[in-house]
């Protein structure tokens, strides 16, 4: 290691407890990003709401002509992002659409006027940029305009998070590299192909919050992923990288900043509450193309993997596009396959239908065959307390997942409910086969329910 790696590179972190799942990149991690055009006829569905916050209201009409990046959907609200459209086309309805979860949420159904072409480029920065020339108040103001949030799943604005805050100030940016859920590989290979913007994406975090230090951190598994970005940061004094040990959730905030940094965010509290920021390395990329270019988020990179698809890989492509699209594009599911998951294995929800769009939350697709999806019945607990042990929030799973059977919530928020990450680990080592996160996910749906009454 030379005298400029060894300043650069910060230790090798880990966490407490969590679990060590199977990778499984193997599948997908070394596929070049392919980039999806669509054909003229096609359609994309714009969800008003693929955020967390207040949904958009619908800026477009049906029958109106839209053009690429143009918005179709907007909210004045302080936690909201507006969306856009990824293509040029006609307005063909406006009116609810299917949605993951079972429900329909009010779209923008969008048919594309002509076969798409070649794609912006995302690879290399733009020539002779200065970033000096953006203060805080325009790069906020930028991403609010494209409605960036956070593209590793959680979808909070981006805006929200990097606003300068008097009452709590931020010493350091931390970009979530880790990827930790297994199979998934869209952020890994943004890392290799596209170091140079995300490195830019994050020295602009760091004007916008006023934080003076940035940290990439990268699970060790990752090896070309941690020289690139290495090569990246070489000449930028406020940017380090920090390898982490390969562990599930080592990307859940929490347990990042606890490695990283060495600080706790209070249950119920947030990372600015510690004087942290982290932000998704997607998010980062996009963080500069739309200072840079006033670019919107209509586009994102998915893996879509699993043994239950024929050609696995990862693909960039518009936000909007049909699952059911994406799936043919990979060759289409192998006649084996039992379980369609939108993220990775241990926290992402399964989807019964295919006639769903690809959020910018969507970071990957997982088609599970069905021996990996056979499921043992679930046994009586026989409290061994190997939830405890390897749960990263030191909950005790057993015990809530037993007050909520019993409807007692009032018992379940006292051993912290409501601290639940949903990461899976408790489910992950239990023998008994018992569904412990589908319980904490009802509970708190159950204690959110009596709030309101
Ligand atoms: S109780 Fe929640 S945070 Fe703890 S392991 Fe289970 S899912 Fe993860
Ligand atoms: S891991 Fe399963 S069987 Fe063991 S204590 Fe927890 S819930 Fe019970």
């Amino acid at each position: 290691m030379t005298a400029m790696q060894s300043e650069k590179l910060l230790g090798k972190f880990s966490f407490r407890r969590g679990v060590h799942p199977p990778h499984r990149k193997d599948l997908s991690q070394s596929c070049p990003v392919q980039e999806i055009r669509l054909r003229a006829g096609q359609r994309v569905v714009i969800p008003m709401s693929q955020h967390i916050g207040a949904p958009c209201q619908p800026t477009v009409e049906v029958k109106q002509q839209v053009t690429a990046g143009q918005e179709v959907g907007s909210c004045e609200a302080f936690v909201s992002a507006p969306v856009h459209s990824p293509v040029a086309g006609t307005v063909v309805e406006v009116s609810p659409q299917p949605a993951a979860a079972g429900t329909k949420v009010l779209s923008a159904v969008i048919e594309v006027a002509e076969d798409q072409t070649n794609g912006r480029p995302w690879k290399q920065k733009k020539e002779n940029q200065d970033l000096h020339a953006y203060d805080s108040a325009a790069i906020v103001a930028a991403i609010r305009r494209a409605g960036l949030v956070g593209q590793g799943g959680a979808a909070f604005p981006t805006a929200v998070k990097l606003m300068p805050n008097e009452k709590k100030p931020v010493d350091t940016v931390l970009i979530n590299g880790c990827e930790c859920e297994p199979y998934l590989t869209s952020d890994q290979r943004l890392m290799i192909e596209a170091a140079g913007p995300m490195v830019d994406g994050l020295r602009l975090a760091l004007r916008a919050s006023g934080a003076r230090r940035g940290i990439i951190a990268i699970e060790d598994n990752k090896p070309e992923a941690i020289n690139e970005v290495m090569t990246a940061i070489r000449d930028i004094d406020e940017l380090q990288l920090a390898i982490c040990r390969t562990k599930y959730p080592q990307g859940g905030e929490r347990q990042l900043i606890k490695a990283v940094l060495d600080r706790v965010v209070p249950t119920g509290g947030l990372p600015l509450d510690v004087g942290v920021v982290v932000v998704n390395a997607a998010t980062a990329s996009a963080i500069y193309w739309a200072c840079v270019e006033g670019r919107p988020l209509t586009e994102r990179i998915v893996t879509v993997t699993g043994r239950g698809i024929k050609q696995p890989g990862n693909f960039r492509l518009p936000v909007g596009m049909l699952l059911s699209d994406l799936l043919e594009v990979c060759g289409g599911l192998t006649a084996d396959a039992a379980k369609v998951l939108l993220g990775g294995p241990m926290m992402g929800p399964a989807t019964g239908r295919l006639d769903i769009p690809i959020l910018k939350g969507t970071s990957g697709i997982t088609v599970l065959s069905r021996d990996e999806v056979a499921r043992e019945a679930e046994k009586a607990c026989i409290r061994c307390g190997r939830c405890v042990d390897h749960c990263p929030l030191k909950l005790v799973p057993t015990r809530i997942a037993q007050a909520v059977k019993a409807r007692s919530i009032d018992i379940a928020l006292e051993y912290d409910l409501l601290a639940c990450i949903e990461c899976g680990c408790c489910a992950y080592v239990c023998p008994s086969k018992i569904p412990l996160v589908q319980y904490m996910k009802s509970g708190k749906v159950m204690a959110k329910n009596l709030s309101i009454k």
